[in-house]
């Protein structure tokens, strides 16, 4: 599976100096730990203004000096560039069957706005390209990450085309995703913090996989978090690199298209190598 990223995305939208955990380093040290990558072009405006309000994408375009977004979503003049390039790597991705390794991350950005780190839903902008550009027209996404991808639910609510599946802690941030929260083509799977790599591996088998099979996707795109790592500083999940491996495999068999996009994991000691463990996953079919 080939890597896509672009170098700037280590030290465009700096965060390190405000000590915020969606910092520069998380892209600095993958891009050391794996050397090669594919090159992207930053997503062109009108791919985003497909998932994001006009108003809102101008508003990021024209930044002049830093502000906060949200509570936690810092934005300043270098963000628009970032944030390009993380939706054109993810782009990429889908076109090569590729994991797009980008920062800022996208699965709580709102169709009007910022949240929660993220400025552009990376992995919605990839969907729609994916479907306008390689005529496919079922795509179901798949979001591990710990925290729900309130954002990418937003976008494809109510879309019969995109099927979004999503596996996270609650109660916890963004509070969006509990019990009953779902739809035809939206399935939220809460669970409780502490949950393991069994917990994740049996939801897979008994919820996850049966969606998707039933939905027979022609692309899975993976929102692919690593926060629920039992070591990540931000959330209270168990998982291992065994975990990440194991769902990784047996994402890859659930499509005949298959990329997966970077959303957080912010414990820069295990990052590169939850990636690694999850790219054997992935070539493991
Ligand atoms: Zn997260």
């Amino acid at each position: 599976m080939e890597l896509v990223s672009h170098q700037a995305m280590a030290w465009l939208h700096p965060m390190s100096r405000h000590e915020h955990p969606e910092r520069e380093d998380r892209l600095a040290l993958l891009l050391d730990h794996f050397g090669d990558v594919v090159p992207a072009d930053p997503a062109e405006r009108q791919q985003i203004e497909r998932v994001h309000d006009s108003s809102y994408v101008e508003l990021v375009a024209s930044l002049e000096e830093e502000r906060w977004l949200d509570a936690d979503t810092l934005v300043g003049p270098t963000t628009w560039e970032a944030a390009c390039l993380a939706a054109g790597c993810a782009i990429e991705a889908v076109r090569r069957g590729g994991f797009a390794l980008v920062r800022p991350p996208g699965h709580h950005a709102l169709p009007q706005r910022a949240m929660g780190f993220c400025i552009f839903g990376n992995v919605a902008v990839a969907a729609r390209q994916g479907q306008r550009e390689l005529g496919i027209q079922r795509v179901a996404i798949v979001d591990w990450d710990v925290h729900h991808g309130n954002g990418t639910e937003a976008i494809f609510r109510g879309d019969d085309s995109v099927l979004f599946v999503s596996i996270h802690e609650w109660p916890f941030y963004p509070g969006t995703g509990g019990p009953g929260s779902g739809d035809a083509t939206t399935v939220n799977i809460p669970l409780s913090a502490g949950s393991e790599d069994d917990d994740y591996l049996r939801i897979f088998e008994r919820v996850v996989e049966p969606a998707v099979r039933d939905f027979a996707p022609e692309l899975l795109l993976v929102s692919a978090g690593f926060d629920a790592h039992v070591d990540d500083p931000l959330a209270d999940m168990r998982v291992t690199a065994d975990g990440f491996r194991a769902m990784a495999t047996r994402c890859a068999r659930m499509a005949p298209r298959v990329a997966a996009v970077l959303e957080g994991g912010y414990n820069l000691d295990t990052l590169p190598g939850l990636v690694e463990a999850a790219l054997e996953g992935f070539e493991s079919v």
